[in-house]
Order: C-alpha cells, then structure tokens, then sequence
C-alpha cells in the first residue's frame, strides 16, 4: 500500500525542500520558509436566522513577507483544516514570486459550508470574519482575495467591515471586488485565461498545433468555467468537463458557452445536452491533449497517475497532484504546467486591481489582458529556460526561480 501524504502542508515543504536543495542554498532558508511566520486562529459567533448563536472556526496564515506585504484568498469550505490554510499560503508566496509581484503569500479559510447558510447569515459570518483578522490585514500589511466558496459580493461585505473599523474607504485592503466597488476589469476570467494562455505556450513546446488539440477540464467553478471560455476562444476542442456531481462527454467538442449557460440554469454541467456521461475518474485518464485540473487539492495521486494519457496538464486549482504523482508523470513525459504558474492571473489581476485602487484609477479590460499576458508568458518562459538547463521539471524550476528571488529578499533585508 501506498504511504503517500496527502497532507497539503506536508507536500508543500517537500517542494520547498527540493527546491532549496538544487539552488544550494543555506539550511536556514529552508528552515525560514518551511513554516508560515504568522498564523491566526479565531471563533467567530454568528447569529443565526433562528437567534441561536453558532461558532464558526477561521484562519489567516502569512508566510512570508520579505517581497512585500501577503496576500491570498479567503476560502470558505467544511474541509479547510489550520495545515491546508498553511500550505495554501505558501504557495501564494511562491506563486507571488515566480511572476515577479511585489508580494509575500498568505491564505485564510473558515470551516463552513456556504451553502447551507442563508444570505444574511454568510453577511454576518463574512463581516465577523474580518472584525476577528482586522488587526492583520491591511493595504500595506496583508490582502485577502476570493478563493473556493468566497465570491465577490463577500469580499464587498468585507471591505464595508474593515472600513467601519478604520474609520475611512480603503477599497485596496480587499481584492476580487465587484466593479461598482473598486474592482478590476477582468479579474472574474483572469485565472481561467491565465490556465488558457499556459496552456497554449506548453503546446507551442511540443510543437503541436492549438488547432488540433482536445481538451479535458476537471472543475468548472470560477477558474474551469472561464480556462473552457479562454480555451475555446482561443482555438481548442473541449470534449470533457466534469464537476462534483460527476462529468460530461461528446468527442465532437463541448461549447463552452452554452455549458455556462446550462450550469447557471442547473447547478451542475450534469446532463448537458449531446453529451454522455462520465464520472471524474475516467475524466482525469481520459485520452486527451491537455487536462485542465480545475477543482481541489490531490486529484492525480500515485495511484491514478500511471493512468494519465494526457500530454499536457495545466493545473487552475491548488496543488492538484502530490509530489509521487509528479514523478511518475515526470517519467512518463507528461509536461505539467504547475499551479504556482498556471494558475497566477488571478493574483496578478488581483495586484493590477490593488494598483489601480492605491492610485485611484481604472484600467480597460484590454489593458488588464495585454499586462497579464506579458507577465505570465515572460514568467513561462524563464521558469521553460531553466527546466532545461537544470534538466527538472517545470515545477522545481518555478519554485527555483521563486524561492531565490524571497531568499535574495530576505538577504538583502538582512534576515539571513
Ligand atoms: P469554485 O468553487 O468556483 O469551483 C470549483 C469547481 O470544482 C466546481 O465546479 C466544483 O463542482 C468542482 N469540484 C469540487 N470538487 C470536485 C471533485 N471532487 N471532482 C470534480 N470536481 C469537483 O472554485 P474556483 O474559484 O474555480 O477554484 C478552483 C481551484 O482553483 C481551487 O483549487 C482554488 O484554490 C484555485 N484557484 C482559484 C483562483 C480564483 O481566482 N478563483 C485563483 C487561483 C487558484
């Protein structure tokens, strides 16, 4: 039987170690980033429709600072547990670093499931979360996002709190706002496009042709939804999708436009007309170009990733495949874009809508595209260069590129 560790902060130090054993950097640097260096823990009451009072339990954890203030999502999920947050935010550091934002990383959860709350309840949990992290969050200290079951309505309930408590408007404390209230222009599409972009660059690598490709989409949230968008928009044939009710097939090709509308009619891209059903496992096996992993944590594991037929994986969620999967696809010839790349338009819009907020202006939509686009494929391309020269895969070579620029950092700040 398989002793692999499915535990995302586990995984998360294993990268960071094999990084910093290539580099050959001091212990010490190992030791300052294996560990976030600050982490919150609070119970929040909320009053429930009924009056009862509930305790909802909340994390922030920043893990490194050295770059600039963190910054990462607030996720909102019955499974976040205090080691997810903690690996969560590691990898914003990392994903911060490796596209060259002015950044540290930090993430936050709350043990809940949103949907069984009504709407007045998430508004009381959403604001009392922030009364709890007040204190540590802040435009020059520490900015939240959305992440899974957060949205931007929460974050505008949010930014409404903490401007109550400072007294003025700091619309640059929160990103992922709505437009009326100080978002950015395509930040709702910007990780989704960001996989697409990714994806169309590893194919370039391979020398294959856009044209030709078939694509299969694990998840079709926020990031699955608008990477399908991007994909088609930019050539590609989607032929599978699934959700957590199960998946979709039709060789022919999926229109990922009318599967959006379908979802927001239904809940579930379940029963899209045309199509057969599949379930998740043969969706992330199946015989593919390139597989969008777009849900959760460890879904190619050891004991799926011999299976893997696809030649490209671009992984939209968070650490989608464990460090075993990694080698086994490595061997395999399987070119993963990892998460830390593939997934960083939504913090790289995050930052633009920070900016534009500090400066009190706002950017087109194109001028949001043409940015993210130089950023990630600039950031492809180094992350490409090294791979080679140190013949490891994309992954060590984005945690390479990154965790030099937070060592350089922190060196130049006089922590080591
Ligand atoms: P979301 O809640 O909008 O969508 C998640 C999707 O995954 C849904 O379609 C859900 O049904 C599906 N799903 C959940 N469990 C599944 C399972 N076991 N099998 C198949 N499908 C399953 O969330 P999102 O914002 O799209 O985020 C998805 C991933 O991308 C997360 O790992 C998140 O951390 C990461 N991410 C999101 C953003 C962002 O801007 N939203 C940015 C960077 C990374």
């Amino acid at each position: 039987m398989s002793t692999e560790s499915l535990n995302p902060l586990v995984i998360a130090q294993k990268q960071i170690k094999k990084a910093c054993d290539i580099l050959g950097v001091e212990e010490s640097v190992y030791e300052l980033l294996k560990e976030p260096m600050r982490v919150l823990e609070v119970s929040i009451p909320v009053q429930m429709d009924d009056g009862s009072i509930k305790v909802f339990k909340g994390y922030r954890s920043q893990h490194n600072d050295a770059l600039g203030p963190t910054k990462g999502g607030i996720r909102f999920h019955p499974d976040v547990t205090l080691d997810e947050v903690k690996a969560l935010s590691m990898w914003m550091t990392f994903k911060c670093g490796v596209v060259g934002l002015p950044y540290g990383g930090a993430k936050g959860g709350v043990v809940v499931n949103p949907k069984e709350l009504s709407n007045d309840e998430l508004q009381r949990l959403s604001r009392g979360y922030i009364r709890a992290i007040a204190s540590i969050i802040g435009p020059e200290k520490d900015i939240p996002a959305p992440d899974v079951g957060t949205n931007a309505q929460i974050m505008a309930w949010m930014v409404d709190e903490y401007n109550k408590i400072v007294g003025y408007n700091s619309p640059a404390v929160i990103t992922g706002k709505p437009l009326i209230y100080g978002g950015s222009k395509g930040r709702v599409a910007a990780t989704g496009y960001g996989v697409a972009l990714m994806a169309r660059e590893a194919v370039k690598r391979l020398n294959m042709d856009f044209k030709d490709c078939t694509v299969a989409i694990q998840g079709f949230g926020n990031v699955g939804s608008h990477a399908g968008l991007s994909l088609k928009r930019l050539g590609a044939k989607i032929i599978a999708v699934s959700d957590v009710y199960g998946g979709i097939y039709n060789e022919k090709g999926i229109d990922a436009e009318k599967l959006v509308e379908h979802v927001n009619k239904t809940g579930t891209v379940c029963n899209f007309e045309g199509t057969t059903p599949i379930t998740n496992e043969e969706l992330l096996t199946m015989k593919v170009d390139i597989l969008v992993l777009a849900a959760l944590e460890n879904q190619i594991t050891s004991a799926n990733a011999n299976e893997v037929k696809a030649k490209i994986i671009c992984e939209g969620a968070n650490g989608p495949t464990t460090p075993e999967a990694d080698k086994i696809l490595s061997e395999k010839g399987v070119f993963v874009v990892p998460d830390i790349l593939a997934n960083s338009g939504g913090v790289i819009v995050s930052y633009f809508e920070w900016v534009q907020n500090l400066m009190n202006y706002c950017w087109t939509e194109k001028e949001v595209e043409e940015r993210q686009e130089i950023m990630m494929v600039n950031a492809f391309n180094s992350i490409y260069d090294l791979a080679q020269q140190y013949k490891v895969d994309m992954r060590t070579a984005a945690y390479m590129i990154s965790i030099k620029r937070v060592y350089e950092a922190m060196k130049v700040r006089g922590w080591l």
